[in-house]
């Protein structure tokens, strides 16, 4: 399956550092050229350091649509072609239901759900001049199976990338591209550590493989649904969770 992903040209949302820094590892461990896309470009650029020569770190915003634009021709100028798309960036703050502001809904929808569109957009004109072209979205199992308390805006932020995933699929599959999504459970992130000691401990306790899963386990996943070998796998999801939405 692996050689099938050398020398092409992934773009990763949020590459910078947790789970998409992890789809990067995998990817370029594998032959591809890796473009690394986030706001902040001194961690960007660290991270495709620390991961090898061919990652390179690009600026870009995924809630502006203009700013995707910019660099999708920027990274197809570099590389060459863009073959596979990971729209990976997300955000999750937490509010509850009573004291969430309409700002704070606005900002986890346009980062989650618009910068899913914003990034497919933007990079669809280079996958359709691709051999095969792939999108891989980063879902959660938060939303489109379960629910978490303080994360309403999350949630269907995480649902309404699903049934962008299929309808993209529908309006991709004469081209050639397919559109598939990975929901993960608790990975350990940055941003996951971010919720403190107590949400890790508590999630690990009761996810039945006992513990956190890896960013790598997420790559890995990516990497499957980017292969050749998976082209007539379009609008699908796949879980990585340890087994925690399974009903004991
Ligand atoms: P992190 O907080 O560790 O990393 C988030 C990444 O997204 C950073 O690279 C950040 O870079 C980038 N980013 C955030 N906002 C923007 C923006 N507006 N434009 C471009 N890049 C942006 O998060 P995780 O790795 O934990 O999460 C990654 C994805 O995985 C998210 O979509 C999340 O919903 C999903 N997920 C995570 C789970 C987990 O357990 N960790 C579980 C289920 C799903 P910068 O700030 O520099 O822009």
């Amino acid at each position: 399956m692996s050689h099938s992903i050398k020398g092409k040209t992934v773009v990763v949302t949020g590459g910078s550092k947790g789970i998409g820094k992890g789809i990067a590892q995998v990817f370029a461990k594998h032959g591809s050229n890796v473009a690394i896309v986030a706001r902040d470009l001194n961690v960007a650029n660290r991270a495709a350091a620390d991961i090898g020569s061919n990652v390179k770190a690009f600026y870009g915003d995924v809630t502006d649509g203009d700013s995707m634009k910019i660099v999708a021709r920027g990274i197809n100028q570099t590389f060459g072609s863009i073959d596979v798309v990971c729209s990976n960036a997300g955000i999750f703050p937490s509010a509850t239901l009573e004291n969430m502001k309409s700002k704070d809904w606005d900002i986890v929808m346009n980062t989650n759900t618009k910068g899913t569109f914003h990034t497919v957009q933007a990079c669809l004109p280079y996958l359709k001049q691709a051999e095969y072209g792939r999108i891989v979205i980063t879902s959660s199992i938060t939303g489109p199976v379960t629910g978490y308390p303080g994360w309403s805006h999350y949630a269907a932020s995480k649902a309404a990338q699903l049934g962008f995933m299929r309808t993209a699929a529908l309006e991709l599959a004469g081209d050639n591209i397919t559109v598939n999504a990975v929901m993960p459970g608790n990975i350990l992130t940055e941003g996951l550590e971010g919720l403190g000691q107590d949400y890790l401990d508590e999630m690990a306790a009761s996810i039945p493989m006992k513990k956190l899963g890896s960013v790598e386990d997420i790559g890995y996943a990516a990497l499957f649904l980017a292969s050749k070998e998976a082209g007539y796998i379009t609008g699908q999801t796949i879980i990585v969770d340890g087994g925690q939405i399974l009903p004991e």
